[in-house]
């Protein structure tokens, strides 16, 4: 029986290297990050049910790293794809880990001795790591990787290393696989802030990401689960969330809805309110979408909560004497309103992950006007695209949510099972 090629390992990638591996099918599954997970794994909590995100995340990353039918190539993206339905040859190139993953224990001791702390992706810029780390503490696999641009070679880790597992040579390597069919599950990026300029991020330190804030706010993050300004370290009192930064904003050329910020903000609004009742939270929106299952007895559950939801967007952040403020017009009374709050969470949307383009190209898949990969038919077939055995799910063609992005992982591995499964009975 053929194998299949999923490429990309967030949620909806691995929904499908399960399924498809269930049914007996051999799955290759393609991480461009050192850890399999996605975003999904560095958020706090899921709405509408407020599970811990990595509690119903990591028992499937588990599962992938042990089914026997699944090999996993991190670090690793598509250099080539070649031939057709039943007989892709799928080129991949594996980036240097400069660690020998077979002989790595994950113990950590090469972590604790380095003296080199960067920017940590994962933690979204309010955390640091090593120049050698672990991605995050539930990472699979659970190995270490030296970033060779940051470090400087200080040779502490090499000579803490018990099993002698760090190179100080690496290479890429080039893998050729063949496959009957293929699933794209890359994903999104978030919008950058920064191309909104007068709402302060990056300016401001009190003006953070909603992806910042899902860091924040979880225990395991850079904060140990404490709400912080960044100006001064202290607990705020009062937050206001922004909503649409980034989504349906013809201005910048965004004018799509990105489908999950509204809930996400009213999520994380619940969850700090039920912490710190104390805290003032306020949401400004356009409209608020609540359009899933129990999603809007979420948001009267947030209304009962005291969460505020003022129906305005402020279009500047600025720093005065009190730290911040904003000016909003409640668009429901007209009433124009100055407020100072301690800490802004800009809800940013999102977008096609960084090289979805250039992949699409590679595949020979058309992309939509805002960039994200065009599948067959909107209505009708969401999973397939105008190649027969390449099929696409999550949010490589669209926004979606964590439900959805599972559903469509799952309708994408049953596509490929049926092919693979046409091609043994020809
Ligand atoms: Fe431990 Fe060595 Fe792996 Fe570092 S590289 S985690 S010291 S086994
Ligand atoms: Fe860190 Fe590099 Fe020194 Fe190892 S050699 S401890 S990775 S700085």
């Amino acid at each position: 029986m053929s194998d299949v090629v999923v490429i990309g390992a967030g949620i909806a990638g691995i929904q499908a290297a399960l399924d498809l591996a269930g049914h007996g099918i051999f799955v290759h599954l393609i991480e461009r990050e050192p850890s399999i997970g996605g975003h999904m794994a560095q958020l706090d909590k899921t709405f509408p049910t407020n599970d811990c995100s990595m509690c119903i995340l990591s028992p499937k990353m588990v599962d992938v790293s042990r089914h026997p039918k699944i090999k996993i190539y991190t670090l690793s993206e598509i250099e080539k794809v070649e031939g057709e339905i039943g007989h892709f040859r799928v080129t991949i190139k594996k980036h240097p880990k400069y660690v020998d993953e077979d002989a790595c224990t994950g113990c950590g001791d090469c972590v604790q001795i380095c003296p080199v702390e960067v920017y940590n992706r994962f933690d979204a810029g309010i955390g640091v790591r090593k120049a050698i780390y672990t991605p995050h503490a539930q990472a699979v696999p659970a190995k270490v990787v030296r970033d060779a641009g940051h470090c400087i070679d200080c040779g502490l880790c090499y000579d803490v290393c018990g099993p002698d597992a760090i190179r100080r040579e690496d290479k890429d390597e080039e893998i050729t696989i063949d496959a009957g069919s293929i699933v794209i599950t890359t994903g999104y990026t978030i919008f950058d802030p920064r191309r909104k300029s007068q709402l302060g991020y990056l300016l401001l330190p009190d003006v953070i990401t909603s992806l910042e804030l899902e860091r924040m706010i979880n225990a395991s993050g850079p904060t140990g689960g404490e709400l912080r300004r960044l100006s001064n370290g202290a607990g705020p009192k009062s937050i206001i969330f922004i909503q649409c930064v980034g989504s349906r904003d013809m201005s910048i050329d965004r004018p799509y809805c990105s489908c999950v910020c509204c809930m996400q903000a009213i999520k994380n609004a619940i969850l700090i309110r039920e912490k710190h009742p104390e805290i003032e939270v306020t949401i400004c929106y356009m409209d608020l979408r609540t359009y899933g299952k129990g999603y809007e007895e979420y948001l009267e559950r947030a209304k009962r909560l005291g969460v505020k939801f003022l129906r305005g967007m402020p279009s500047d952040v600025l720093a005065d004497k009190k730290g911040l403020t904003l000016q909003v017009e409640n668009s429901e009374t007209s009433e124009v309103l100055t407020i100072h709050p301690d800490l802004v969470v800009l809800s940013v949307g999102i977008g096609p992950a960084d090289q979805t383009g250039q992949m699409a190209e590679r595949f020979g898949l058309p992309v939509e006007t805002t960039g994200f990969i065009r599948p067959l038919n909107d209505a009708l077939d969401t999973v397939g695209t105008l190649k027969p055995g390449i099929y696409v799910a999550g949010t490589v063609t669209a926004p979606r949510d964590i439900p959805d992005s599972v559903a469509s992982g799952g309708s994408a591995a049953m596509r490929a099972f049926i092919d693979t499964a046409r091609t043994r009975s020809e």
